[in-house]
């Protein structure tokens, strides 16, 4: 998929990030969502991004170098329980900020587990994308999980509950880090966004 991929540099705040304004494609979701999976299976490697079990472990914005002309990003999970007021709230200003102001972002992927219906907390997330107008796709994870009979329903879920705020709809997608699904097509995507700038 991506042939080289290196970490670069982990930023509090986004004066911190890079500012040479290679494009980027960030990665968001629920706090064990299956998102560093997910970045290392998009890469091809076993350890880029951190897998953990450990709710909340990545807490900093997290650049990635992947074929020397753009940036992978991975964004501190959002929902956890288990942290203090103070800390989500430097969660929410981190990113929070990084989502409003960061001009060389081109496409957010909003993570959701696949095996369970729509969260208010992933619901309200995108609502709030909606206001900032931040462009972003939703990514299904873990669809290995899910029966094939099942994946329609599991799209109708979102889509009715995206209906009630949302006229028109996100591009959806289906993947699991662990069977292969769907990470070409993340792929192809990044790469056909990257020959639209390039
Ligand atoms: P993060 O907290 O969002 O970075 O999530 P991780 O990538 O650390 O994954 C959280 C848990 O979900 C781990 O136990 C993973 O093994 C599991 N997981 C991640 N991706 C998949 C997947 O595609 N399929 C299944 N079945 N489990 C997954």
């Amino acid at each position: 998929m991506f042939s080289s991929a290196s970490f670069l540099k982990s930023s509090t705040v986004i004066e911190e990030c890079p500012q040479d304004q290679k494009p980027e494609f960030a990665f968001i979701g629920r706090s064990n969502v299956g998102k560093s999976s997910l970045i290392n299976a998009l890469v091809n490697r076993k350890e880029l991004a951190k897998t953990s079990s450990k709710p909340g472990k990545t807490k900093l914005i997290n650049h990635f170098l992947i074929d020397e002309f753009w940036y992978l990003v991975d964004l501190p999970g959002y929902g956890y329980a288990s942290v203090s007021k103070t800390e989500r709230k430097s969660w929410i200003v981190m990113t929070e900020r990084y989502l409003q102001e960061r001009e060389n972002l081109v496409c957010l992927f909003v993570l959701v587990d696949s095996r369970i219906p729509p969260q208010k907390i992933d619901l309200d997330f995108l609502n709030k994308l909606g206001e900032w107008g931040v462009p972003f796709q939703i990514v299904f994870t873990k669809s290995d999980k899910v029966k094939k009979t099942q994946r329609m329903g599991v799209l109708k879920n979102m889509q009715t509950q995206l209906a009630k705020t949302w006229s028109s709809m996100p591009d959806i997608h289906f993947t699991s880090s662990q069977s292969k699904i769907g990470l070409q097509q993340i792929a192809d995507l990044i790469t056909y966004y990257l020959s639209l700038i390039n």
